[in-house]
Order: C-alpha cells, then structure tokens, then sequence
C-alpha cells in the first residue's frame, strides 16, 4: 500500500505506521488501513513514523540549511540517499532524512564525515528534493551539437522519461534540459511555436511568457516525432488531426510530473503547449501565503463552506487559480465522515481522502455525475459549469442536500447569477441554491528587494486607475523598471490570489428569487455593508501594503469600477 509520501514502505511497517496513527486518533480505529492513511495528512503520517523511530520532524528545512555544507555534497548522491545535510558544528552534523529505515543515508554522511556525530531530522521528500534542486542543474546540448543531431535517426523508446539524469543522444538530453529546467523554474506551460524561419521555445512563469530561447530549423520534425512517441502515438498521427491533446508523465527529482500536451497544427509547422501539472511548489491553504484572503473575507468564505447544501461558484478568466482556491477549501473540508468526490477534467490537484475522476470528454459528464449521485456523496467538486446539463446538474445536486463547489467563466462575481440564466437556469432556482458567488485573480507581486518608493500618485495616474483624492498623497511602491538578480530583471516575484465574495443570504436569496433585488444591486448592499471588498478595493489595499502596483493590478482587474 501506498502512503503517498514519497518512499517506498513494506508491508510490516505500513502496519505500525497505521497503527501509531490510530493510536493518536480514536476516530480512525477499527478502520480499514487505506481508509486510515487517506484521512491522514502527509504531516501527520511523518509525525507518526518520527515517533516510531524516536527522530524529530522537521517539516520545513529550507531555511536551516547551510548553503556551503550544501554545496560540498553531489546532488546525484544526496538524491540518491534521500537526505540533505542541515548544518554542523565541531563535533555534530545534523541532516534531513526522508526514511528512517534505510541507512544508506547515514552510511554516506559517516563515510563523508567520519569524524562528525550523526544527528538525524525527519523531513517530507519534498522538502527534501526542493533542497536537492536548489544545487542541481541539468546542462543540455551546445548549440553545435543541436546542429549536428542527425535528422532522420529515431530517437529510442522512452519508458520512464526522467529528466533529471543525463541522455547520451543530444536530442532526448535536450528535451530533459528544457522541461527540467520548466519545472524547477516553476513554469506552468512550455511553448514550442514554428516561425518562417526559426523555431523557439519559451516558458510561462507567474503568467508572463518569458524569453524565447532558439532549437536548430532542421529539428522540427524530429522534435515533434519525439514528443509524439512520449504520448505512445505515431508519427503519422499529426498529418490526420489538425489539433492533437495527450498528457504524459516524466519522472523530476523522484517525483512523478504530469504534462498535459496541446498541438495544433500551423502554417509554418506546429505550436505545442506542454502544461506543467506540477503541484508540489503551491499546496495552497486558505488563510496563509499563496491565497492571503483579508479576515473579512476569509471569515465570510469559512462561513459559506460550514452551510450543509448548496453551491459555492467561483469565477475568473482562465489561469485566475480559481481551481487551486477551490481545492484548498476542498482540502479545509476534508473530515473523515464526509464523502468526496471530484469530477475534473484533468484532475490538477490529488487530495489525500478525495475520490478524484478524471473526465475525458464532455460527453461522459452527464452519465459519470448520475453514478455520482448514486454513490451517496456528501461534497462534489465540479471543475467547470459550461453548458446547460452542467448548470442543471449542479443546481440539482444542491437542491438534493449536497455541498456543490464549481467554476464559471465571468468576470464579476454578481454575473455568476446572470451566466447561469443565460444558461438556462430559471432565476428562481439558482437563487436558492447559490450560497456565494465570488471572483477571484492572481495578481503579481513586486520583488521586495528591488521595488521602488514612490510618495503618491500623480494626477494623470490618478485618473488612469481611477483614484480618489487621497492617492495623490499615499506613499506606495511600484516595480522597478532594471530589477535585480533575485527576480531575474522583472522587478515581480510570484503571484497572490484576490477573492471577492458575494454571499447570499437567506433574506437576500429570497428577494432574487422574487425579483425585488438584481444580482447588481446585490453586489452594491454587500458594498455598502463595508466589510466585503471588491476585487479593487483588495488590489488598492495590496497597493497600500507595498505587495503589488498599479500597473500589475490594472491587467487583471477592471479598475473604472469600484
Ligand atoms: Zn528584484
């Protein structure tokens, strides 16, 4: 059995770890083993093997290492072992260790550091990896040797594509170097576009494309070939289909990495879009880092997720991490007596305890959502409303006492309302199911190192967003137009999600049900409440506390409203 925590276990100590667990938690006694293992999070399974071993868990170890420690072991070696050394003094080295029960780890550092006291620390694989990474590089081909790949030779059988070790065929190490270095700079696509006279490549990271780095003309069909036969198809296929879709997995640093690939045929050859559904970086949780949510909405949120039936639709343009808010409530949700289910299309976030299904056309969404029904769950999570079965399914399973938690394509949280009209939703319906409406984006945030000082907005500014008075004397920073090394130049590191929510209550659902109150006017009495702000009025706040700038929040949200 597996206990998804990245190291291989036999069945023994499986057993112990079950049981030590049920030993912290009556709720999981007398329960079947893999039942124990998925309500428990990977924390908790690593709590439980540091107290068998008597080694303490350190769940976060990045900051504690030693960089020049570090640097004195091979990556190859420290991957191997699963381990990374933390940090030492004249007599003691202390290092990280993902299995307890293997000692290769300990073998390696006595025989490295023979004088040293070994002291062990607990720590996730991917903590461990993510150190690992941070002193590894894959080195690709020369140029001159992209030039003098033979054209028409195949490239061999790729089983399990690991991108992280070294290929003797120039063409396979390349596409390793390019997708290795796509994941470890936390890319969320990969770009091979064919121009008249050259083809590139380029990665998307934090939603900017980045610069493109040039692959030899002569390659083009070869490269296509290989990315085909990583999907199992032929060659031959790409002349029969204008658009071809397929996921394949590679192997990065001992973790498995799903790449969702799109190819569409062009003028000048084809443009290929490989996902990268890699989510070990952005575990996001509701309330800290990647999703900071202000208390009142936050406090809203955890409000609308404790009603028992109904729906909560999220809303946004595509790549607004509307999904990845949805499962970190999913996760929050996630007790031991409620049954989950999903029906994604592709699942992007695995949840310890959730029954994930992966939905392989629109066609297969009505029947697969009535066997759903069937197998009596308390929580479904449904990727996306887009037509009328969808919306009436959704609306039906709410109707029926079940928690809903979906998505929609539009920009304001008040449309959701009107987008499931337009759907074919009667009014009535969706009023007393909705339980929040929200609307979400991911806004990047300025290099704190780099970002600049300005004393207040100036009066062109000032119109262009749409500001009052007070900008005009409110200090604020903004990107810096040269960077620095720590962005790579961009003056922005990463992104933030913003939410909007639009709760509606039992007196509200009642009067949009009658038709007294628009889902605008909603929108104004949740405004006027003063608690609740609008995506603006976060981005402004973002703004205020120095996280983001103008400039960056004017491309996400519509800043001539309020
Ligand atoms: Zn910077």
């Amino acid at each position: 059995m597996n206990l998804n925590i990245g190291i291989d276990l036999n069945e023994t100590i499986v057993n112990s770890i079950v049981n030590k667990l049920a030993e912290y938690d009556p709720a999981l006694r007398d329960r079947p083993k893999e039942d124990v293992v998925r309500k428990c999070s990977a924390a908790r399974i690593l709590a439980a093997i540091g107290n068998l071993n008597s080694i303490p868990v350190f769940l976060k170890i990045r900051d504690f290492v030693e960089r020049p420690l570090l640097e004195q072991n091979d990556p190859g070696i420290m991957n191997r072992g699963m381990f990374v050394p933390l940090r030492r003094d004249d007599t003691q080295l202390f290092i990280a260790i993902a299995n307890p029960w293997d000692p290769i780890a300990e073998d390696i550092c006595a025989q490295k550091y023979p004088d040293l006291e070994i002291v062990k620390f607990l720590a996730p694989v991917s903590e461990i990896t993510k150190v690992i990474e941070s002193v590894s590089k894959v080195s690709g081909p020369t140029k001159s040797e992209l030039e003098s790949i033979e054209v028409d030779e195949e490239s061999d059988d790729i089983a399990d594509f690991n991108v992280t070790t070294t290929y003797e065929e120039p063409l396979t190490q390349f596409v390793a170097q390019m997708m290795s270095e796509a994941i470890k700079g936390h890319a969320s696509d990969v770009h091979i576009k064919c121009e008249k006279e050259r083809i590139h490549y380029s990665y998307r990271i934090d939603g900017d494309m980045r610069e493109k780095h040039e692959i030899p003309m002569k390659l083009r069909d070869r490269l296509d070939a290989f990315m085909l036969n990583l999907m199992g198809l032929a060659p031959e296929e790409r002349q029969k289909r204008p658009g071809i879709s397929g996921r394949f997995t590679v192997s990065y640093m001992r973790r498995s990495i799903d790449i969702r690939y799109e190819r569409h045929r062009t003028y000048r050859g084809y443009h290929v879009t490989m996902r990268i559904l890699d989510k070990s970086h952005f575990e996001a949780k509701l309330g800290m880092g990647s999703l900071a949510f202000d208390s009142g909405t936050l406090f809203e949120l955890e409000k609308v997720m404790a009603i028992p039936a109904g729906i909560i639709v999220m809303s946004g343009p595509t790549g607004s991490g509307k999904s990845t808010t949805l499962n970190a409530i999913l996760r929050e949700l996630n007790r031991p007596e409620d049954n989950i289910l999903t029906l994604e299309n592709p699942v992007e976030d695995e949840i310890q305890g959730v029954i994930h299904c992966d939905l392989k056309s629109s066609a297969e969404f009505k029947p697969m959502i009535t066997s759903f029904m069937r197998s009596d769950p308390d929580i479904i999570l449904m990727g996306e409303v887009r037509d009328f079965d969808s919306a009436e399914l959704a609306i039906e399973a709410a109707i029926t006492g079940h928690k809903v938690l979906t998505t929609i394509h539009c920009p304001r949280a008040s449309q959701i309302i009107e987008r499931f009209e337009q759907l074919g939703i009667e009014r009535w319906k969706i009023a007393q199911t909705l339980k929040a409406a929200c609307a979400q984006r991911l806004v990047k945030m300025l290099c704190p190192y780099c970002k600049v000082r300005r004393p207040g907005v100036t009066p062109h500014e000032q119109k262009k967003f749409n500001l009052g008075d007070e900008w005009l004397n409110i200090e604020f920073f903004e990107k810096s137009p040269e960077g620095c090394p720590e962005c790579q130049h961009r003056g922005y590191s990463g992104r933030t999600a913003i939410l909007e929510i639009i709760p509606v209550t039992a007196e509200w659902s009642d009067a949009l049900s009658k038709g007294t109150l628009s889902p605008y006017e909603l929108e104004l009495a949740v405004r006027k409440q003063g608690v609740l702000p609008s995506l603006k009025n976060s981005g402004l706040k973002m703004v205020r506390d120095g996280k983001t700038d103008f400039e960056a929040l004017r491309k996400v949200i519509d800043m001539s409203t309020d």
